[in-house]
């Protein structure tokens, strides 16, 4: 049978386009549909806007911090139009870097909602396009329950593009994107309520890790209302009003609910050419990324596996190889995969949490270490740093690392080289450290936590 492309991928974020590129580089024919925005949820709405946001927001800290260190006369004003803005400049010239890569890899873009017809054929804008094989990698959307007044409220989309910066905002969530925006927002200057439904926010990290962060973050002045649940929200004379579960309430500017994201498949024909969901509502994908048709692969944040860039990026590496080249066909591990949050301070973290490290194995060391960043003895800034090494005793290898302060992304970046390597503690305690650095506590940690 002659194809019009020996692939066509549908979706054109982290995953797609390098699964694109890699493919055409390979020399097979190559398009890509793409809806919305070129580069995704990442580039356009994600990691990138969010990461300039979190630079912005900690300017506050930094000209406080400066005074301990002699400088004297800031008086500097906040202008989110100006942060806002310089923001979408930024993220228009990566679209066109984006354009560009693809072209310059011979691969077609096609403007438009791509459906599949069948198993081999795409229709985007009325014009049917026949492929050999197809990759979906359409991305996630953000997940809003039902409640009364839900239309109030806005997701992390909507935050990078706020007309006005709000003076009073509630958060609701308790995960990575809700304790990353009440940082950027409360650092940017409104003051910021965080409600989360259960105990503790951040479930599925480390619990020192979480009980750490919930006491810095309330230092920084946001205010956690931990079991707390939305009954309703309403509109009032001036501004919103947020009715709780337990008959209180909330009156502020901005609602941002943060509770999930889930899997974009509605209204792309999946029916259409058999492709069959998951109980989450996920396309099925075994270790290759091959869904329940042959001939159709699906990669990234549609899965529902682990919603991170670098994990798409990877998968998109993997159909390349796998579908294009003679090479033995890879998957991925999906261990030890490193991830940072970036609320303020940052979380970096890799391997196991100690609660996992016990279910796993007879006995655990841990080291753990708290203190106060050198730079704040001069700034006097009550911010503390958290660091924990998880050991396995039967063979001394570090089985997890986990760090609350600054850079800790950077920082856990390097060490898990180290742990995805195997590396034991011995061999830690045996690297020299670089002074002064917060980073050096991992190696001169000594005796393990009772
Ligand atoms: P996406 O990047 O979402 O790309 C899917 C693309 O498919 C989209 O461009 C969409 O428009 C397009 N599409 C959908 N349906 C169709 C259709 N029918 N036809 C044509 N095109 C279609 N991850 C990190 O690793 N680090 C971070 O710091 C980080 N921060 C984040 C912050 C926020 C606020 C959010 C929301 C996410 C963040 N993530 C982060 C997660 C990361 O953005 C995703 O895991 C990643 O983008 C997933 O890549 P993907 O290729 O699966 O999907
Ligand atoms: P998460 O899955 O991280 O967190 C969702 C939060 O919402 C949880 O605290 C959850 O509570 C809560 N929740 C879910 N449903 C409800 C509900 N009906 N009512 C109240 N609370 C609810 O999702 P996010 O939206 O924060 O982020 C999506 C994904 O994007 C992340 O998982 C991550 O993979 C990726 N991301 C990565 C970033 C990074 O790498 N730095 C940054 C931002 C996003 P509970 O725990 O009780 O279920």
């Amino acid at each position: 049978m002659n194809y019009d492309y020996d692939l066509y991928v549908i979706g054109a974020g982290s995953g797609g386009v390098r699964a694109s590129r890699m493919s055409a580089a390979q020399g097979a024919r190559v398009a890509v549909a793409e809806s919305t925005y070129l580069g995704g949820t990442c580039v356009n709405v994600g990691c990138v806007p969010k990461k300039l946001f979190v630079y912005g927001s900690h300017f506050a800290q930094d000209f406080e911090d400066a005074q301990g260190y002699g400088w004297s006369g800031m008086n500097a004003r906040f202008d989110w139009p100006t942060l806002r803005d310089n923001k979408t400049t930024e993220i228009e010239r990566l679209n066109g870097i984006y354009e560009t890569m693809l072209n310059n890899a011979g691969v077609d873009i096609h403007l438009g909602k791509a459906v599949l017809v069948d198993a081999h054929t795409v229709a985007i804008d009325g014009v049917q396009y026949t492929a050999d094989k197809i990759l979906i990698a359409t991305g996630g959307w953000p997940t809003v329950p039902d409640f009364p007044g839900k239309e109030h409220v806005i997701t992390s989309n909507e935050a990078f593009y706020l007309p006005v910066f709000p003076r009073r905002m509630v958060v609701v969530g308790g995960g990575y994107i809700a304790v990353e925006f009440a940082g950027i927002f409360q650092g940017l200057g409104a003051q910021v309520d965080l409600l989360y439904r259960g105990p503790l926010f951040l479930r599925g990290f480390d619990l020192s890790v979480r009980q750490f962060v919930a006491q810095e973050l309330k230092n920084s002045d946001i205010n956690l209302r931990f079991d707390t649940n939305v009954k309703s929200v309403e509109q009032t004379t001036n501004g919103l009003k947020v009715n709780l579960a337990d008959g209180a309430s909330i009156d502020t500017d901005l609602v941002l609910y943060a509770t999930g994201r889930h899997p974009n498949t509605k209204d792309i024909g999946l029916e259409n050419a058999g492709v069959a969901l998951n109980e989450n509502g996920a396309i099925k994908v075994d270790d290759y990324y091959q869904t329940s048709t042959p001939n159709i692969f699906a990669i990234g944040d549609v899965t529902d596996r682990i919603q991170l860039t670098p994990v798409a990026i990877a998968e998109g590496m993997c159909i390349a190889n796998n579908l294009f080249t003679s090479k033995p066909k890879r998957k991925i591990d999906y261990s030890n995969i490193a991830t940072a949050v970036f609320c303020q301070p940052n979380i970096g973290t890799v391997g196991l949490t100690e609660e996992e490290a016990r279910a796993t194995y007879a006995d655990v060391d841990i080291y753990q270490s708290e203190f106060r960043p050198m730079k704040h003895t001069l700034s006097g800034r009550n911010e503390r740093t958290m660091m924990k090494l998880i050991v396995n005793k039967a063979d001394d290898a570090v089985v997890g690392i986990h760090m609350v302060g600054p850079d800790a992304g950077e920082i856990i970046q390097g060490l898990s080289v180290a742990v995805t390597a195997g590396a034991t503690k011995a061999q830690f305690d045996a690297t020299i450290g670089i002074h002064p650095t917060a980073a050096e506590e991992f190696v001169t940690m000594r005796e393990p936590r009772s």
